[in-house]
């Protein structure tokens, strides 16, 4: 173990890299205020039940990815995986049960024990949309176009839309049916995941990506056509507002996406940015309805999440530009304690009127001071010597210039605020 390194799949991010994070949770935050979705922040561990009866015991994130532990009052509490289990067990104490609805988002990170590769990590960061307690197709193709809207405004350009229906939960039993019976000669000489996937959830079969599945998935059934006119329907209305808002899309019907919970409208979007690993999208979501411990009936809602870091490669790829760090300081450079104490003083000044600015606070020589003030990147050095004290004066260097003007220590303050 590496004393600096963070654990597998886990990263530190420096001061020099947050302005894209940034930038990708402001812009989440303005976007999003736009359709009247508000933050909610929920904790980051959640009684394991939640997941468990929420995501469904038969999903791989519940049976291989979770990081469990027992606290010291013996309960079972889960590091979130996702988002929407804990949103659900937040909102399910409000009135969204009664039909009200409620529109959150949030942003943070997510944990999966998954086995590290590029763009794919143990702990993630999501921003994530739910809209709870209500359910049309009006809402669903609404917040397709707000992940749309969010991507373009990140300036993520070519990205590829894809939709499915998953149907009702009555409409499962007839499509499972078919499917099982569909496979059932052919499983042998399928993946051994997909083996298992066909006695516990042959829906994940039909988005497998392994090379000996991919003939008999590409010849599977059409599911949906097995589903209730009135779901057909859903989905047809979806598609018809998406083409309303100009929101451009395919289908494909065999986009299942990884949990029990969702019904009617999923949705993920890809894209080249993220390399030829069709199995890494760049946000995904749908419908759901969630059930919670204890709760006979489910929450109901439609959300997606896009991964921050996913983002941030396909930016990369893009070759978006990294938005520009903050303004650079004022770096105060004393010889002698006195002018040190008129330099702590002036630097309280600075930073009240809305200058950012770093002190030497030990007793260099002004060398050893001018080249910290470069380390910084420092715009100014105001320099304050025993003559200049007296004098009530300070010497001003313009780093970039490379110019240097007295100043009266009165007009320090006006004479920089021009450069900010
Ligand atoms: P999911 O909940 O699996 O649909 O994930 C939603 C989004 O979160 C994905 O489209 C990715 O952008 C991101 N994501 C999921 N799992 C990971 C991971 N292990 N590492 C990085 N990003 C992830």
């Amino acid at each position: 173990m590496a004393k600096s390194t963070p654990p597998p799949g886990t990263s530190d991010i420096f001061p020099d890299e947050i302005p894209v994070w940034y930038r990708f949770e402001n812009t989440a935050k303005s976007v999003f205020a736009l359709y009247g979705y508000g933050e909610l922040r929920t904790p980051v561990i959640e009684y394991t039940e939640v997941f468990k009866r929420g995501l469904g015991d038969d999903t791989e994130v519940v049976q291989k990815e979770m990081y469990s532990f027992e606290d010291r009052g013996g309960r079972s509490l889960t590091m979130r995986p996702e988002g929407t289990a804990g949103v659900m067990r937040c909102l399910a104490g409000t009135d969204v049960m009664n039909g009200n609805e409620k529109r959150v988002f949030y942003i943070g990170p997510m944990f999966r024990g998954e086995r590290p590769a590029k763009g794919r990590r143990r702990q993630f960061h999501q921003v994530g949309v739910e809209n709870v307690g209500r359910m049309s197709p009006e809402i669903d193709a609404e917040n397709i176009a707000m992940l749309m809207h969010y991507l373009e405004e990140i300036q993520i350009t070519g990205s590829k839309l894809v939709i499915n229906t998953r149907g009702a939960r009555e409409d499962r039993k007839p499509a499972e049916d078919a499917l099982r019976n569909y496979f059932s000669d052919k499983i042998d000489g399928m993946c051994d995941d997909c083996k298992v996937r066909y006695e516990n959830n042959i829906w994940r079969i039909l988005d497998c990506k392994s090379r000996e599945c991919q003939a008999p998935v590409e010849s599977a059934p059409n599911v949906v056509e097995f589903f209730s006119e009135e779901s057909q329907n859903y989905f047809k209305k979806v598609c018809e507002t998406l083409d309303v808002m100009d929101v451009e899309y395919e289908i494909d019907y065999r986009l299942v996406r990884g949990l029990d919970y969702y019904v009617h409208t999923v949705f993920e979007v890809v894209h080249e940015g993220l390399g030829d690993n069709s199995a890494l999208a760049l946000a995904g979501g749908g419908r759901y309805e969630l059930f919670l411990p204890d709760m006979k009936k489910p929450v109901i809602g439609v959300g997606f999440a896009a991964g921050l870091e996913r983002l941030q490669m396909t930016q990369e790829a893009l070759g978006v530009a990294a938005p520009e760090a903050g303004p650079a300081p004022v770096f105060l450079v004393s010889l002698g304690d006195e002018a040190r104490a008129y330099s702590m003083k002036a630097a309280a000044e600075l930073r009240k009127a809305g200058i950012p600015v770093v002190v030497e606070v030990e007793s260099k020589s002004m060398k050893a001071q001018m080249r910290a003030a470069n380390r910084v990147g420092a715009r100014f050095a105001l320099i304050t010597g025993e003559n200049e004290l007296e004098r009530s004066v300070v010497v001003c260097k313009d780093m970039e210039a490379g110019e240097q003007v007295e100043l009266a220590q009165a007009d320090v303050i006006s004479h920089i605020k021009k450069f900010f």
